[in-house]
């Protein structure tokens, strides 16, 4: 059985969609309840491949809110990713993916030292950030949106926000290896890991977000920011693609700009329906088939009866288990979102 350990992307959101989940006592309550909340599995999930063969899985939801980062309640924060790995576990599931800011809050916050959740030995190898995955379907859509939009690829300047975080660097290895891209833009705050990952890759040029954006004819977000930044969409090249990937979105407001094509990054489709409600409360376009690509990494491992984290630590993204896990995806009827 695989697991998806989930949380919403704001407290406003969790208010709005807790009726729905079943716990309407929890609709008019601030962040202290929530801080409070125990894990709950809300969803029972069954996916058929289109070699027929069919799973079984369980959405834990964490009742982590990114508000509690920006309220220094970390303590809430780590223990409700941990709190729902051992709930996970408890019931019985083999691989879970640990969405969005749970692997970030897990690997920021050493939570790997907490081996012992009360009567629960927390088995590692149980757990996958999914990041391979979203990392190698972002690369698709880079790939396939770009040619849909006629930039030319080999020649394009391509910025990555979060380019030292553990998507981004994969993305950047992908680009490095697969293209002469003119100008490769490496965003991010911490410089020392910028220099670290430019010295990696032997190329790419440092600079601040506002400098980056007018330069880039591709801006692929994978920042981890508890709540999106708003733009100017007046300095952007004309076309020009952006893939956010954030979860929540790095882009703070969706706008309708001449020449800008805004996709959803890091989001699969799958062919076939599957039997499940989550999806519609986190504002999928078609809930039945589209999800996150973490979320699939975890689906396509307990297809593949690979249980084992797949995707762990930080930065060890490599192109071959881009590789595989994408022929998986492939293969389980999977494909990268491009509208
Ligand atoms: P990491 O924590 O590994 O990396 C985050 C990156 O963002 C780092 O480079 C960090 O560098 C940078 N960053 C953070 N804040 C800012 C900022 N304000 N401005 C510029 N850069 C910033 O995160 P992941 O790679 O695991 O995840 C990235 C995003 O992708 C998250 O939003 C996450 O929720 C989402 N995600 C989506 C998935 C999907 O299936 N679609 C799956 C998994 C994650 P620095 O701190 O130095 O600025």
């Amino acid at each position: 059985m695989f697991g998806l350990i989930g949380h919403l992307t704001s407290l406003e959101h969790a208010q709005l969609v807790a009726r729905d989940l079943g716990y309407p006592e929890y609709a008019d309550q601030g962040l202290d309840f929530w801080c409070s909340a125990p894990p709950q599995i809300v969803d029972t999930i069954k996916v058929t491949s289109i070699t027929g063969q069919q799973i079984e899985g369980r959405y834990v939801e964490s009742c982590f809110l990114p508000e509690m980062l920006a309220a220094r309640r970390i303590k809430a924060a780590t223990r409700k990713i941990v709190n729902a790995m051992a709930h996970a576990q408890k019931h019985g599931v083999d691989i879970t993916a640990l969405g969005g800011f749970s692997s970030i809050i897990f690997e920021n916050f050493n939570l790997n030292q907490i081996r012992r959740v009360r009567n629960v030995t927390l088995d590692f190898q149980r757990f996958t950030t999914g990041n391979t995955h979203t990392a190698y379907i972002i690369c698709r859509q880079i790939e396939q949106a770009s040619a849909q939009l006629g930039i030319d690829l080999a020649k394009a300047t391509v910025a990555v926000c979060g380019a030292t975080g553990d998507i981004g660097s994969a993305v950047c290895r992908w680009l490095n290896a697969r293209t002469d891209t003119q100008d490769l833009l490496l965003v991010a705050r911490n410089q020392e890991r910028l220099t670290d990952l430019q010295g990696e890759l032997g190329r790419g040029k440092i600079l601040p977000l506002e400098s980056a954006l007018p330069l880039a004819d591709i801006v692929v977000w994978v920042a981890s920011m508890p709540k999106g930044v708003d733009i100017d969409p007046s300095t952007l090249k004309q076309p020009c693609l952006m893939i956010d990937g954030g979860y929540p979105k790095n882009l703070g407001s969706r706008f309708d700009a001449p020449g800008i094509h805004i996709l959803n990054g890091g989001i699969v489709e799958h062919s076939l329906d599957i039997d499940w409600k989550i999806m519609s409360l986190v504002n999928m376009d078609v809930p039945a088939r589209q999800l996150f690509a973490c979320f699939a990494e975890s689906m396509l491992l307990e297809f593949e009866k690979l249980y084992t984290n797949f995707s762990w630590g930080r930065n060890q993204i490599t192109l071959e288990k881009m590789e595989q896990i994408g022929q998986a995806s492939v293969k389980h009827g999977f494909r990268p979102l491009l509208t």
